[in-house]
């Protein structure tokens, strides 16, 4: 038997209900909010995600599906969004149009990681990026968007986590007394040992318990922060206050990408047992300058779309969206050509159906109408072609009767009470 890859999976039909649901969800709220779709390729060149992303990031470093084209140029699936939609706009001259853009997308990212429960090779991210403001009261909204999302998906327990990695220049500075601090500590797991050199930074959200402890009296990014930096950080959370936002300040929270600046933030929640990041973004002001376009300002959030779906697939109420209203059913080649024309009518129209293509025996269909929760069936044989009519049987009440063939769709619009859709847990 054939297998998919590891790490990589299939989502069956019984699952996509969901998916499709946080999708609509997702696409309703940030186009309130003033955001529209961008679709990106999946392929890139290399240098995109290298440039964009960092190289000494673990992404970069370890985790990306990279190979040669014939031509011998390396490309990559995509490891995240941002850097593409960054891409994008330096490549469309987005900006010339209007240099501020709310862009979202939603689509699968690839990483090599160690696939385990919740963590895949393929996975799905929901993006949310702004191109073009700095204003804190935006990375404010998009704390407020997300919050939205979540609680109409009936998430309880969420935490915002918030932090400010300043900008060049104050980084710079405490990248400085970041190092010295860690020159003498000589107890640091391997890679954040390879880090002391090349991205210093990122020791600090370490998952290791020794540099966790070790990194106990690391100096703190907040004490260094220039003033428009901290200007920028008190601001926001003067905006977030406004909406009643709960939030907590990490000084630990990096990230694991180089590019952001200024605002960071992860949504958590420990609806799967330890607490999780679902969602997590920040700024990234000098992202688009980096890849040869103009000084842009950007900010931008993924959501873990499997995280999100596995956290809300016991809560939400979905009705079998997939049983039929009407199902028909023929006996004879002549009753067979008009259910097939009726039928395909009755689809174009807007009604549910399911057409019955074998012979089987009237009792053998019943069974099988009650298996797949048809609301209808529609009856043909040698009687109904007679008469032009069609026995419809209502499942639910048992009830049988004969309606005009011309009367049908009218009859079964009439009959199908609205099903509304629900998020409620
Ligand atoms: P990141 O792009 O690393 O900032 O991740 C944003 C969100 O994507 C995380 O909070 C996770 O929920 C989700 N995520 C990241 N990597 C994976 C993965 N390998 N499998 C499933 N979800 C992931």
């Amino acid at each position: 038997m054939i297998q998919a890859l590891r790490g990589f999976r299939d989502i069956l039909p019984d699952e996509t209900d969901i998916w499709q649901k946080i999708e609509k969800l997702a696409k309703e709220i940030f186009e309130n909010f003033g955001f529209r779709e961008i679709r990106l390729p999946i392929l890139e060149k290399t240098e995109v995600f290298a440039r964009g992303i960092g190289d000494t990031t673990d992404i970069v470093e370890k985790e990306m599906f990279s190979f040669q084209d014939s031509k011998g140029r390396s490309q990559t699936m995509r490891p995240e969004a941002t850097a593409s939609i960054a891409r994008a706009y330096i490549q469309h001259k987005m900006y010339s149009r209007s240099p501020e853009q709310k862009l979202y997308t939603i689509g699968p990212m690839f990483r090599k990681e160690r696939p385990q429960k919740g963590r895949y090779r393929q996975f799905y991210q929901i993006n949310a990026e702004v191109l073009g403001i700095d204003s804190p009261a935006l990375d404010a909204q998009l704390i407020v968007m997300l919050q939205e999302l979540f609680t109409k998906l009936g998430i309880k327990n969420l935490n915002t986590i918030i932090n400010s990695l300043g900008c060049k220049k104050c980084r710079k500075e405490y990248n400085l007394v970041l190092s010295s601090f860690l020159k003498d500590l000589d107890s640091l797991c391997g890679d954040c040992t390879r880090r002391k050199e090349k991205n210093p930074l990122r020791i600090l959200d370490c998952k290791n318990e020794l540099c966790r402890e070790n990194l106990g009296n690391a100096p703190l990014f907040e004490n260094y922060l220039c003033d428009d930096c901290k200007t920028h950080f008190s601001n926001l959370k003067e905006f977030l206050d406004i909406e009643k936002i709960n939030y907590k300040i990490d000084s630990r929270l990096v990230r694991g990408l180089d590019y952001y600046t200024r605002t960071a933030f992860e949504i958590q929640t420990d609806e799967l047992g330890a607490q999780s990041a679902v969602a997590g973004g920040g700024r990234y002001n000098g992202l688009v300058e980096n890849l040869g376009g103009p000084e842009t300002p950007g900010i931008g959030f993924a959501i873990g779309f499997d995280r999100l779906v596995e956290i809300i697939s016991s809560k939400i109420k979905s009705e079998n969206k997939s049983s039929p209203d009407i199902f028909f059913i023929s006996f004879g080649k002549k009753a067979k050509t008009k259910a097939f024309k009726i039928c395909n009518e009755m689809s174009r129209a807007g009604i549910k159906t399911e057409l019955e293509f074998s012979e089987k025996s009237m009792k053998a269909l019943m069974k099988k109408a009650n298996r797949i929760n048809a609301k209808f069936c529609a009856i043909i044989g040698e009687n109904e072609l007679e008469k032009n009519i069609i026995s419809l049987k209502d499942m639910d009440q048992g009830k049988q009767m004969e309606v005009n063939e011309k009367d049908l769709i009218l009859y079964m619009k009439q009959n199908l009470k609205a099903t509304g859709e629900s998020y409620s847990v």
